[in-house]
């Protein structure tokens, strides 16, 4: 099994209500190979959400709140999913603070990217799975 941003999956859980289907990650659902998460959701966070950026070590949001605790939570929550389905590899979605893999935004919501890895993507990776992005 693959474990997938749930956005990519079709299911409205961006911070701003929409998703972000994948014809290559819909199809892996279709077979039965994906299971879907949203470390955001699974973190506590509503949806929608004011948008958030890392911002030195943190999570904030647009409005300035502290919402790195959510974060984390969520990312672990989601590493059970992985662990209980046996995910060795996962499909996120770019850019994103929690699934982007790579490459994220600056904390300036300005539009700028740094290297680095979201707060999942990068617990993912750290516990052995192999992350690529989308
Ligand atoms: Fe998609 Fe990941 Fe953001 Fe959830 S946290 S909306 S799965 S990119």
């Amino acid at each position: 099994m693959i474990l997938v941003s749930a956005c990519l999956a079709g299911i409205k859980c961006r911070y701003d209500g929409t998703a972000k289907p994948s014809p290559r990650v819909l199809e892996l659902i279709k077979k039965g190979q994906a299971v879907p998460v949203c470390p955001e959701q699974l973190g506590g966070l509503p949806t929608p959400r004011d948008p958030a950026e890392q911002l030195h070590g943190l999570i904030l949001t647009k409005q300035g709140k502290d919402v790195t605790l959510q974060f984390k939570k969520g990312a672990e929550e989601g590493l059970k999913v992985a662990q209980q389905f046996n995910c060795t590899r996962a499909i996120l979605k770019s850019k994103s603070p929690s699934c982007g893999c790579g490459l994220v935004y600056d904390g300036t919501f300005s539009g700028r990217l740094v290297k680095r890895d979201g707060v999942f993507a990068a617990l993912l990776k750290k516990e052995g799975v192999e992350v690529e992005s989308v």
